[in-house]
């Protein structure tokens, strides 16, 4: 698989002259804990907890981080599918946070998710025409050319057999039914897709086909992807920008190329050397790093930095000051002490954002719908 990405729209524009589609604003989802006859909440397991993030039309945002990390649950927020308990969403500048599932319904056209099982994301009763054209039907809508002609144009483009219209899903290969799966995300032309996981459950031979038809799809219909995934070769390849994330906190975000060639959270450091690389000189001298213990579990996070208990850098300040997610360096955020791969002192970055902070002027943002 190769590393590099340049979109069409990359070269037309820079991915910083263009408009955030999609703003995350302290989001979070805590899920209650119940105990005894009453259901009484006991503790609440934080999935997520504060995450900020923005994505610009166009642009692909890779999400990473462990399994249980909150990704999934991030993007499963964004889409609806579950109600966050506390932060806010934004698409196309338009608070989406509270909206009943009946006005959300118009917008659904526009965000649309790829699941991670090509298997039993698709009903295997239904035809490869129903499950594709059933955005139009769910929509009340008409296409000009009839819905199987629209159906079976998508098909071309996601490179299936149009002929195939009749054909039930268990008559595929798994990476045709990933195939499927992303037909049917188009049918309505959306503007934002959210994939989670997208190829983990195919064989390595065909993932770099989907990800490929990915990459061919953003350019041909103007889309703008968050991509949710464990395996950081695949998010190199397709990202723009990467986010990491470890126990429902994001810890860094940065351009693809600059987060891998300068991460600053020892936790991505950790996570990238653990990357397999067919030529060790590529690994530029940086050695492999083995996380000591297990993830702590969401129901109650260490304090402070999260990352302090398998930190091999931490300090007593770590154990007892969170650190804000700063820029460190242009276009490159942190949320670390001692960071590394940077001159910066994280102390003058805190302080300076501290005074940033303290100088922004009150949100006067309308309220959610
Ligand atoms: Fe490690 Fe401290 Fe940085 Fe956390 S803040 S990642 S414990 S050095």
């Amino acid at each position: 698989m190769s590393t590099s990405k340049t979109s069409a729209g990359e070269q037309a524009r820079p991915a910083g002259d263009r408009e955030p589609l999609l703003e995350v604003e302290g989001l979070g989802k805590h899920f209650p804990v119940t105990a005894g006859l009453l259901r009484r909440q006991v503790a609440a397991v934080k999935a997520v907890d504060g995450v900020s993030f923005s994505v610009r039309k166009g642009e692909t945002l890779g999400l990473v981080g462990e399994s249980g990390c909150g990704k999934s649950t991030t993007g499963r927020m964004i889409m609806r599918l579950l109600d966050p308990t506390f932060g806010k969403i934004r698409f196309e500048g338009r608070d989406i946070t509270k909206l009943s599932q009946g006005r959300m319904r118009p917008l659904r056209r526009d965000l649309q998710m790829i699941f991670q099982d090509p298997y039993s994301s698709l009903n295997p009763r239904k035809t490869v025409g129903s499950i594709v054209g059933a955005p139009f039907r769910l929509q009340n809508i008409e296409a000009k050319q009839g819905v199987k002609k629209a159906v079976q144009e998508i098909l071309e483009l996601v490179g299936l057999n149009p002929e195939h219209y009749n054909r039930y899903p268990h008559e595929f290969s798994g990476g045709q039914r990933q195939r499927i799966g992303i037909a049917r995300t188009l049918a309505l032309k959306p503007k934002l897709i959210v994939a989670d996981e997208p190829v983990s459950a195919l064989d390595v031979s065909v993932q770099a086909q989907v990800v490929n038809l990915l990459e061919d799809l953003q350019d041909e219909l103007d889309l703008t992807y968050v991509v949710i995934a464990h395996d950081l070769s695949v998010v190199r390849h397709i990202s723009d920008r990467v986010a990491v994330m470890y126990l429902g906190k994001i810890v860094e975000v940065a351009d693809r190329a600059d987060l891998y060639e300068r991460p600053m959270h020892p936790y991505t450091n950790a996570l990238l050397s653990a990357v397999p690389v067919p030529d060790p000189a590529e690994r530029g001298g940086r050695q492999r790093i083995r996380l000591q213990g297990d993830v702590p579990s969401p129901l109650d996070p260490p304090p402070a930095c999260r990352f302090h208990t398998r930190c091999w850098k931490a300090q007593d300040i770590c154990k007892q000051v969170e650190p804000p997610l700063v820029e460190l360096s242009p276009g490159h955020e942190a949320a670390c002490h001692f960071p590394e791969n940077t001159t910066v002192s994280a102390t003058d970055a805190v302080a300076k954002a501290a005074v940033a902070q303290a100088a922004t002027p009150a949100d006067d943002t309308e309220p959610a719908e």
